[in-house]
């Protein structure tokens, strides 16, 4: 038999079938008691004061910038080894995404490296907790007060990571999460945002709706876009939640697995989880060196033809597309990232992953060395 092994798979059962077709028969499908039910429970898992489910991660960042009150003219601070999205929502607030390069260990923000780019027109940090795990909040969140700067954290890949006393969803000031298919959890399409600030969370449920606040009274003051979620996607979340611990379990193990069994290989260097860090390996990425017996193109390729559908996350850093490089930046600006982007190989670590198949990937690369 061939065997296949995704990179990612949606964990949806039963559950998710029972509670969608019980919204579709109470005839509420559009934005309704789930949406509300989905924001106080996510609201408990992260230990913030508030939460508002949009219809996308992008949303939700985008959503974040504005209630920040990030405008035309203003910096942002944020990294190059991102998924575009990051960088496009700064944009869409018409603000400039100025990039500070990454921590070779941790793929996050290099902390080190933010002062020296502030300027009178910084006014927001976004950060991004990279594969699973939170960026060095203590120094970051430093550097914010002494500027006095917003920290907006695209914590879209790292739901349940924790850092000393604290949860994703509530060591920033606002923090932007998504439940795209390929995430930790999964509606098909969706997001939310999670914020302890009473005058963020009212205007980002008017931003969610053209302006218009949730009494439905057509009265409109604040521009805004639809980026409702529907009670469809809020009912299978609330499953999905319930299995989230289940789901971190399995991917920390499968990783351990990983961990264990992939030591010591020359030019192979394996993630690290930091001091004080729960990491819920979204990902879980090598980095392939010139001491590796292939290169890293090859590997994949290698991967490929034995079934194994590994990621590059992410191939090019992103300072370096067009619509961004008119901001004037160049190549070698930011080394670390740029390296890393042709050193980087996710492989898979999913919770649907049988034991089987974890030695199939690891007698795979032990049959490249
Ligand atoms: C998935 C992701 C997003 C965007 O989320 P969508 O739900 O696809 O809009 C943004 N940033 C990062 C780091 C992501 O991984």
């Amino acid at each position: 038999m061939e065997r296949k092994i995704s990179i990612s798979k949606p964990s949806v059962g039963e559950e998710e079938v029972k509670a969608v077709s019980e919204v579709i028969r109470s005839g509420i499908i559009a934005q309704g008691p789930q949406v509300s039910k989905l924001e106080e429970e996510f609201s408990k898992l992260c230990n913030s004061e508030y939460s508002i489910a949009v219809n996308s991660g992008t949303a939700a960042l985008h959503t974040s910038l504005n209630v920040a009150g990030i405008n035309g003219g203003d910096e942002v601070i944020t990294t190059p080894f991102t998924f575009i999205a990051t960088a496009n929502t700064i944009m869409m607030q018409n603000a400039k995404p100025v990039f500070v390069d990454i921590d070779e260990d941790s793929f996050n923000l290099n902390p080190d490296l933010i002062e020296e780019k502030i300027t009178d027109k910084t006014r927001a940090i976004v950060t991004v907790d990279l594969y699973g795990q939170l960026c060095d909040y203590i120094k970051i969140n430093e550097i914010a007060n002494k500027y006095n700067l917003v920290v907006i954290s695209d914590s879209c890949q790292s739901i349940g990571a924790e850092q000393e006393s604290f949860k994703s969803g509530s060591i920033a000031d606002i923090t932007a999460f998504s439940f795209y298919a390929t995430k930790n959890i999964t509606c098909g399409e969706g997001g939310i945002l999670t914020t302890n600030n009473e005058d963020y969370e009212k205007k980002a449920r008017l931003f969610r709706q053209h302006g218009r606040s949730d009494l439905n009274n057509y009265d409109y003051t604040h521009i805004g876009y639809n980026y409702r979620t529907t009670d469809i996607n809020a009912s299978i979340l609330l499953e999905q939640l319930k299995k989230l611990s289940d789901f971190t379990n399995k991917r920390i193990s499968n990783a351990n697995y990983l961990l264990e069994n992939l030591k010591d290989i020359p030019g192979l260097v394996l993630p690290k989880t930091f001091k004080n860090n729960k990491h819920v390996f979204h990902q879980f990425t090598i980095k392939i060196n010139s001491d590796f017996k292939m290169r890293r193109d090859d590997l994949v390729k290698y991967f490929k033809d034995k079934g194994i559908n590994c990621g590059v996350y992410y191939p090019k850093s992103i300072h370096l597309f067009d619509h961004l490089i008119k901001f004037g930046y160049q190549e070698g600006d930011f080394p670390v990232a740029e390296r890393l982007s042709g050193e980087v190989i996710s492989l898979p670590v999913h919770p649907e992953l049988s034991r089987d198949d974890l030695n199939y990937i690891v007698s795979s690369i032990n049959g490249v060395i």
